[in-house]
């Protein structure tokens, strides 16, 4: 498979990232992993450096495009994700969902909505804990009742899978692979999840992305609503051309 781009039915196929031009592993974006605060959506990434390399984990696209993914994790969130859905018809632009399971469970109108506005679902495991303490037996159920709901509620299958925190180890990938999943990380991250105020966002963001980069952001505080319209016009001014994973990856 080394050398040539995978078909995008390979790629689903398959489950693997196995292709040059992609960059695996390694750090996520800048700043050092903040601390969890119980309730919060923290999205830290506690792999470390050594087990990271070489690891299957998606962070972002290649450099030569002016594209990026717009991901929100967390939701659906009424009072939020349809304040982000709004600012996406707005612009014509497509993202990827990292829905949690239970969410979808609680708000399958909600999940159904933003596929129905053509943006892409993904996993973001059932009740978003942090995996990478975890037995097998219990990420396994995780990832696959998060399937499920989505599956059940949606009528959609993701093929891609973001760990809570960013918490995996390299040896917990073959069971994201055996739900034919992929696991994506981020290279963008304005840390939303810790209430910086609309414009912190937007200009961590800005101030931050390149081409093939992967945002992280979170459709689950009121602040990242507030902050799209401006991420959104800013991205579209430089340049890029903002889409969902796979448009960037396989696209
Ligand atoms: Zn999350």
């Amino acid at each position: 498979m080394e050398g040539r781009m995978l078909s995008r039915a390979e790629f689903l196929r398959s489950g693997l990232l196995a292709t040059g031009g992609l960059l695996f592993g390694g750090r996520a974006a800048g700043e050092a992993p903040g601390v969890p605060q119980r309730g919060d959506s923290v999205d830290n990434l506690v792999l470390d450096g050594s087990e990271a390399v070489g690891s299957p984990f998606l962070m972002r696209g290649a450099r030569n495009t002016k594209r990026v993914a717009l991901t929100f994790d967390d939701g659906p969130s009424p009072g939020v994700t349809p304040r982000v859905l709004e600012t996406l018809r707005k612009y014509k632009i497509h993202a990827t969902f990292f829905m949690i399971g239970q969410r979808v469970v609680e708000s399958p109108g909600l999940a159904k909505e933003v596929r129905d506005a053509g943006h892409e679902l993904a996993n973001h495991t059932f009740t978003h804990p942090t995996l990478g303490s975890m037995s097998a037996e219990r990420v396994t159920n995780e990832i696959h009742q998060c399937q499920d709901a989505i599956e059940k509620h949606v009528g959609v299958k993701p093929s891609w899978f973001r760990p809570p925190y960013g918490s995996f180890r390299s040896s917990q990938g073959p069971i994201a692979r055996m739900e034919r999943l992929s696991i994506v990380i981020w290279s963008v991250d304005p840390r939303d999840w810790s209430r910086p105020g609309a414009q912190a966002i937007q200009q961590r963001i800005l101030g931050n992305t390149a081409g093939g980069d992967i945002i992280l952001c979170h459709d689950l505080h009121s602040q990242t609503a507030d902050a799209a319209p401006g991420i959104v016009e800013g991205l579209l001014e430089r340049g890029f051309q903002p889409c969902t994973l796979s448009d960037l990856i396989l696209g």
